[in-house]
């Protein structure tokens, strides 16, 4: 798979990403799996990840303003 902007080679590796929920709500998330681009090292998600990471969010951030969580949990 290559990056979509600059067409670089992407690598796998695991991250910690922050998720802007509401104007005063934020979840990071560690031990992400993304594709980053070795020539601008932006980060892609697949799919599959966008949707646990969805499902993720659903669950969270009602009440906290911070919130740190495992990916793989
Ligand atoms: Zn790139």
């Amino acid at each position: 798979m290559d990056c979509r902007i600059r067409g670089g080679r992407l690598d796998k590796v695991k991250t910690s990403l922050p998720f802007k929920l509401r104007q005063d709500s934020i979840v990071i998330i560690k031990g992400l799996p993304v594709l980053q681009c070795q020539n601008c090292n932006e980060y892609l998600m697949e799919d599959l990840v966008m949707e646990k990471v969805d499902n993720i969010l659903d669950n969270t951030g009602k009440t906290a303003e911070l919130e740190i969580l495992d990916y793989a949990v």
